[in-house]
């Protein structure tokens, strides 16, 4: 057996080095063994045969993105598998296209845990506040599923730029400090702060955005999986939370209609109610088209919806994405994809290696459409009348932002897109010219996805989801 000691657990270029001394070597699989160790950085037994003389030999980056992913995965087989998979690729050049193959099956699932991991490390990672020597820290524990504070790290880099904060992780941790981003060894739970104000913050916010009309206990436990809940404050409240859920609901029915937020009634008093853009009106920034958007009347979903919501994201997106029409949290909050949909949309992005702050996401419709039932409001479809009133406001959209690809969540989106009706499934995963230099990609709405009983039929369809959003990607 020939052993290779690798400098640590996410070792990806000892590995690199490791793997393809080996290969070289003539070591099959089966004779080649990798271990992490104190000082390790490339082939441990002296006795590795001398290389046998083999051309270099270069392998699909394919399978390179993919070895990077895996190498992150704790379970303990992983470097043996890449080595199979990079021996194999060998006689097997087209190896990374069989997606039945047992080891590349193996490999693509444990780069998807990664992924999960990841996007679930952005979602609940909740920082305390200390003060020390130099003033504020923002200072959280996590403890990731798989050793994904690395990968993670720069995507807290970005969203909090101005903040002094250190993440720590049984495997390492990382910190934000003088615009540089360093890592540092493993920590234990008692070297972070357990309570500060922040802490009831997280509360208040959740106990006030918690809405018990749409409580599916299951559905909750799958996007906030119980191993998270230790280390989220809001946690503590979910129990009681989900009792008093009932006698919430009963209450919520009972309430009258939401007013219109205080935002809205700000715009609405500055602007003028009597369709002042209708006349010649163009919005030349973002801004200003949402500002307008509050006071459209072009058709009427304005009524029953709480504020008009527009697109987010840079001002020179390569990539625009077009779902339906804000939800009920969409409503509510003033941003788009915030619910469950907008959840499986960032998790699907990010497997699509899409960074979602990258990407302008929009809707067709801009004002909530819905009605009644019960307990609830019941999202109702807009009808073409109501996609080609608001198709101004799209288009306004697109002049602005100037994306080079516009991805289409389902039917109502392309209709706004392209401005006739399609069958999704048809038109599906093709680029469509859009006459103004961009291609439109249709898909379904991961909504649709949500909706899905059968959990195989679920998953081979979030796969095509997935695999329409890297497309995308590609025609970028
Ligand atoms: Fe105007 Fe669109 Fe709202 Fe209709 S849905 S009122 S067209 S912004």
């Amino acid at each position: 057996m020939q052993v290779a000691v690798l400098g640590g657990e996410t070792d990806f270029d000892g590995w690199r080095k490791a793997a393809r001394a080996f290969r070289l070597a003539g070591v099959t699989p089966e004779r080649a063994a990798f271990r992490v160790g104190a000082g390790g950085d490339g082939l441990f037994d002296e006795s590795l045969p001398a290389v046998t003389g083999e051309a270099p030999f270069s392998v699909p980056k394919a399978f390179v993105d993919l070895a990077q992913e895996v190498i992150l995965h704790r379970a303990g087989d992983r470097f043996d598998l890449l080595y199979r998979l990079l021996w194999r690729l060998g006689t097997e050049p087209d190896l990374m296209k069989v997606s039945t193959d047992v080891d590349v099956a193996a490999a693509l699932e444990r780069a998807k845990n990664v992924s999960r991991a990841s996007h679930k490390m952005k979602a609940f990672v909740r920082f305390r506040q200390v003060e020390d020597e130099t003033g504020e820290r923002c200072v959280a524990w996590f403890e990731p599923a798989h050793r994904v504070l690395e990968r993670t790290a720069p995507f807290f880099m970005r969203r909090f730029t101005s903040m002094r904060w250190s993440i720590l992780t049984p495997d390492g941790s990382a910190s934000w400090e003088d615009g540089a981003l360093a890592f540092g060894p493993p920590a234990t739970r008692d070297m972070a702060p357990s309570e500060d104000e922040i802490e009831e913050f997280w509360k208040t916010y959740y106990a006030s955005t918690f809405n018990p009309a749409r409580l599916k206990t299951r559905t909750m436990q799958g996007e906030m999986p119980r191993r998270y809940w230790k280390n989220l404050p809001e946690a503590a409240l979910i129990p009681e939370l989900v009792a008093r859920s009932s006698v919430r609901t009963e209450a919520m029915v009972a309430a009258p209609a939401p007013e219109p937020n205080a935002r809205l009634a700000r715009t609405l008093s500055r602007l003028n109610r009597d369709h002042a853009f209708e006349e010649g009106f163009v919005p030349s920034t973002l801004d200003e088209l949402d500002q307008a958007v509050q006071a459209c009347r072009r058709c009427p979903l304005w009524r029953d919806a709480t504020q008009g919501v527009c697109g987010e994201g840079p001002r020179k997106a390569k990539l625009m994405i077009v779902g339906e029409q804000p939800g009920d949290q969409e409503d509510l909050a003033g941003h788009p994809f915030v619910g469950p949909a907008g959840r499986v949309l960032d998790a699907a992005l990010e497997e699509a290696r899409i960074d979602r702050e990258d990407v302008f996401v929009t809707n067709a419709v801009k004002h909530f459409k819905h009605e009644p039932r019960g307990k609830r409001r019941l999202h109702k479809t807009p009808n073409t009348a109501e996609v080609s009133a608001c198709r101004w406001w799209l288009n306004a959209e697109r002049r602005l932002v100037r994306p080079r690809v516009i991805v289409t969540l389902g039917a109502t989106a392309a209709l706004g897109v392209l401005g006739r009706k399609v069958a999704v499934t048809k038109e599906r995963g093709r680029g469509i010219d859009l006459g103004d230099g961009a291609k439109a990609l249709l898909t379904v709405h991961p909504s649709y996805l949500l909706r899905i009983p059968d959990a195989a039929a679920r998953a081979g369809e979030r796969d095509r989801f997935v695999a329409d959003l890297t497309q995308a990607r590609a025609l970028l």
